[in-house]
C-alpha cells in the first residue's frame, strides 16, 4: 500500500502502523508517505504524457510543503519547483532541484530576491506588475545579466473554489489584466536585462472540476497567439497550479487527470513553439500527509460534546482560516455504527481553533485515544506557527517500512532562545 489506509483495523502509513509512530514520537506530529508523493507525481506525469505531445514541466509548488526531505523526493522524480520567496529558492536549490526548472511566482519580490533569481539564472520570474518589470530590468542590468521573465496574466476568471484561494479575477491582487499586458509585453521586448519567455496564469487552488481551467487556458492561448502574431518572443506558457483533491470522503470528486490533460492539449497545446509548465502543489502533497493527535478529553457543555485534541490551529491552520474540512479518523478502526457528534477543537485560546463542528465520529471513549487528521500534507506544517508558545510539531517521513524524523519537535527552549532581551531592560 502507498499512503494511508486501514490494514486489519490499524491505520497505516505505507507499511508502518501510525500508532507506533505516535507512541515513539508523541503527538501532535505530521507523518508523510514518500511512496505516495512519488505515486501522485507519477500519476500526473503519466496522464499528461499520454495526451499532450510535449508534456509540461511539473514545477512542484513548494509552498504547500517545503520540508527538505519532501523537496528531495520531488527532485528525485525530475520535478521543477514553483517558488514564492527567496527562502524557497534556497530550499529548492539545496534539495537539488535545478535552477533551470525553477519558476518564481508571487505578487511582490524584493530586490534581494530578484538578485538571487538572476544570479542563479532560474528558468523564469513571473512578473506581476509594471513596477516589478522595471525593478527586474534594473537589477539584471546592474548585474550585467539577463533575467528570464514571463508575465502573469490575470484572465478574469472566477474558479469555483473558496473566496480566499481564488486568484484569477480582475478584482484579485494577482497578475496583469488584459488591457495592460500587451503594452507591457511589447515594452519589455526592448528593455535592458530582460529576456522574455512568455506568459503565466494561476486562477486559484483546490479546483476539482477541471473544466474550470478551460476558459482560463483558452484566454491564455488567445493572448499568446496575439503576441506571436506581432512577432514578439514567446517560448513558455505556464498554466499555474490549483488541481484539487478529495477532502470530504464520498462528497468531493477526484479531478479527472485525463480530462485535464485534454483541456491543456486543446487550448494552450495548440500554441506553436511554447513549452508548457504546470505548478501543482496540493494535488501532490495533501494526501501524502496526516496530522496525528491525541484526545485530551471530551468536554460536555450546553448540550455539545467538545473533543479537545492536543493539536491546534497553530499546527494546522486550514480549518480556522478557510473553514475547510478534514476527515478525522481513529488510528484503531472502530465501530462505524456507534457514533456521536462532536465539535473537535484544539487547545489554543481562540474559538476559531476548531477542526470540525458537529462532526459525526465513531464514539470517542478514552482520553489519550489517537486520531489522524487526514489530507494534511499540503498547507499544514508549512502554515504552522508558534502561537500560544507552542513549538512546531515534528515531521516524520515513512517510505515503505522505513521511518525518519525530517524535522524534529521544536522544544520550548529552542523557541524562547530566539527572543532577545535588550541590555537596557
Ligand atoms: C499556491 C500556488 C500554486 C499551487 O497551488 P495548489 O493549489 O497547491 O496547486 C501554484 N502557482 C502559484 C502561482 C501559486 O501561488
Amino acid at each position: 500500500m502507498e499512503g494511508f489506509g486501514y490494514i486489519s483495523g490499524r491505520l497505516m502509513a505505507d507499511k508502518v502502523c501510525l500508532s507506533r509512530i505516535a507512541e515513539e514520537y508523541g503527538t501532535p506530529a505530521y507523518v508523510y508517505s514518500a511512496s505516495y508523493l512519488r505515486s501522485r507525481y507519477k500519476a500526473l506525469e503519466n496522464s499528461l504524457g499520454e495526451i499532450i505531445k510535449c508534456p509540461p514541466l511539473i514545477a512542484y509548488a513548494c509552498k504547500s510543503n517545503s520540508n527538505q526531505a519532501v523537496l528531495k523526493v520531488m527532485a528525485s522524480m525530475g520535478a521543477g519547483a514553483d517558488i514564492v520567496s527567496g527562502g524557497e529558492m534556497i530550499r529548492c536549490l539545496k534539495a537539488g532541484i535545478p535552477a533551470d526548472k525553477i519558476v518564481f511566482s508571487g505578487v511582490s519580490k524584493s530586490e534581494q530576491e530578484i538578485e538571487l533569481a538572476v544570479k542563479n539564472s532560474i528558468r523564469q520570474i513571473n512578473v506581476e506588475s509594471e513596477f516589478e518589470l522595471h525593478r527586474i530590468s534594473e537589477v539584471a542590468s546592474r548585474l550585467g545579466k539577463e533575467a528570464n521573465v514571463t508575465f502573469r496574466f490575470n484572465p478574469d476568471i472566477a474558479a469555483s473554489t473558496h473566496e480566499k484561494i481564488s486568484t484569477g479575477r480582475a478584482k484579485d491582487k494577482f497578475g496583469i489584466i488584459r488591457e495592460d499586458i500587451e503594452r507591457l509585453y511589447e515594452q519589455a521586448a526592448s528593455m535592458d536585462g530582460i529576456n522574455i519567455r512568455g506568459l503565466h496564469a494561476h486562477i486559484g487552488s483546490q479546483i476539482t472540476d477541471v473544466e474550470d481551467f478551460r476558459a482560463s487556458y483558452q484566454r491564455l492561448a488567445d493572448l499568446a497567439s496575439c503576441l506571436v502574431s506581432k512577432k514578439l518572443p514567446l517560448d513558455t506558457l505556464d498554466l499555474g497550479g490549483g488541481i484539487g483533491i478529495i477532502y470530504k470522503y464520498g462528497v468531493d470528486k477526484e479531478p479527472d487527470l485525463k480530462e485535464y490533460a485534454r483541456i491543456i492539449s486543446e487550448t494552450v497545446g495548440k500554441v506553436p513553439g511554447a513549452e508548457l509548465v504546470i505548478e501543482p502543489g496540493r494535488f501532490i502533497t495533501a494526501d501524502a500527509g496526516v496530522l496525528l493527535a491525541s484526545l485530551m478529553y471530551v468536554k460536555e457543555s450546553a448540550g455539545r460534546k467538545f473533543a479537545v485534541l492536543d493539536a491546534g490551529m497553530n499546527d494546522l491552520m486550514r480549518p480556522a482560516l478557510y473553514g475547510s474540512w478534514h476527515e478525522i479518523l481513529p488510528l484503531n478502526e472502530k465501530d462505524k455504527e456507534d457514533t456521536e457528534k462532536y465539535d473537535v477543537v484544539g487547545p489554543v485560546c481562540e474559538t476559531g481553533d476548531t477542526f470540525a463542528k458537529h462532526r459525526e465520529l465513531s464514539r470517542l471513549d478514552a482520553n489519550g485515544e489517537l486520531l489522524a487528521i487526514m489530507s494534511a500534507g499540503a498547507y499544514g506544517a508549512a502554515m504552522s506557527s508558534n502561537y500560544n508558545t507552542r513549538g512546531f510539531a515534528p515531521e516524520i517521513m515513512v517510505d515503505g517500512e522505513k521511518i525518519a524524523v525530517i524535522r524534529k519537535r521544536q522544544t520550548i527552549e529552542d523557541l524562547i532562545e530566539s527572543d532577545e532581551i535588550p541590555p537596557w531592560l
